[in-house]
């Protein structure tokens, strides 16, 4: 009898603390992969098999006790995203958007007349990414018909979406040329995760990575080349991104219990952690650390 009541007493709370997910729904840098005109090795193959594609970096956040859903990222595969995410029972109660790279926001186009018609869709970004859709086309008519309903962030300071879940934007310095940009900060009821798919150096940005990965459960990082030469005759200074090798130099010290939060993320498609059984995927287990897959749940 004492057991029951206990049980019915805490099986509620239980259900909750265990029922917040996050969810990675894509890895790839954002022109997917493989890469449209890529005659080389890495897609050439592949761009006629649709089935071999990895989906733009995108997460997703779920409460299985509220069926409600948030994303984080609309990449140009946010038909695909969406559809996983939500396995037509989870409501989608908000977009929270990094900045404006086309990866990172153009799958917006799905929720216009063109394609859902959607109504009221919460769609959170910084100032300037706000201007940015409020004052361009195609994404001024989303919000001129309430396809979206843009909600102004400002950096450090957290967002409440339910009981214990908040999100907090973290500027990062990156090509700003027409946002700004933001990692996001996400806390649910009991774990909390970092997502950074775009960022400069780690030396430019004005936090410490190491106190961060002692703060967080699990972090979602810029992946974007896996070393330095990776892209033959494209001078690299213009595309700066910590490459993968770095990273992992810059967290040889810490302790294997921190090393094991790292997922990398944001693969471009010359990064040959995209290849299953390549020696990069191999070095960054070997080193303590992990690489995104699309379909990864983490709780929260
Ligand atoms: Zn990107
Ligand atoms: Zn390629
Ligand atoms: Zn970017």
């Amino acid at each position: 009898m004492k057991f029951f009541l206990v049980a019915i007493l805490f099986f509620p709370f239980f259900l909750f603390s265990q029922s917040v997910k996050v969810q990675v729904l894509g890895i790839a840098q954002d022109g997917g992969f493989p890469h449209a005109g890529c005659k080389k090795e890495c897609c050439f193959s592949h761009l006629q098999h649709p089935e071999a594609r990895k989906m733009v970096s995108c997460l997703g956040l779920k409460n299985e006790a509220s069926n409600t859903a948030w994303m984080f990222e609309a990449t140009p595969d946010f038909k695909f995203q969406q559809a996983i995410l939500l396995e037509d029972k989870f409501n989608l109660k908000g977009i929270f958007l990094t900045h404006a790279h086309i990866g990172h926001y153009t799958g917006l186009m799905h929720l216009g007349r063109e394609v859902m018609g959607a109504k009221q869709v919460p769609v959170f970004a910084m100032p300037r990414m706000v201007d940015f859709l409020k004052n361009n086309g195609p994404w001024s008519q989303l919000v001129s018909l309430e396809n979206i309903v843009l909600q102004p962030l400002a950096a450090n300071s957290p967002v409440a979406l339910e009981e214990g879940i908040t999100v907090t934007p973290i500027l990062v310095p990156h090509r700003d040329e027409f946002s700004e940009t933001v990692g996001y900060w996400v806390k649910g009821p009991n774990k909390q995760f970092l997502f950074i798919p775009d960022i400069d150096k780690w030396e430019k940005w004005d936090e410490d990575l190491i106190n961060w990965l002692q703060k967080v459960d699990y972090a979602f990082l810029d992946a974007t080349f896996f070393e330095n030469k990776e892209v033959p005759g494209r001078d690299m200074s213009e595309i700066p991104h910590p490459f993968v090798v770095e990273t992992m130099q810059k967290l040889e010290n810490i302790p294997p219990s921190e090393k094991d939060k790292v997922y990398f993320i944001h693969f471009n498609h010359t990064n040959p952690v995209l290849q299953e059984n390549s020696d990069a995927r191999k070095l960054i287990l070997k080193n303590g650390f992990h690489y995104a897959e699309e379909g990864m749940v983490f709780g929260l």
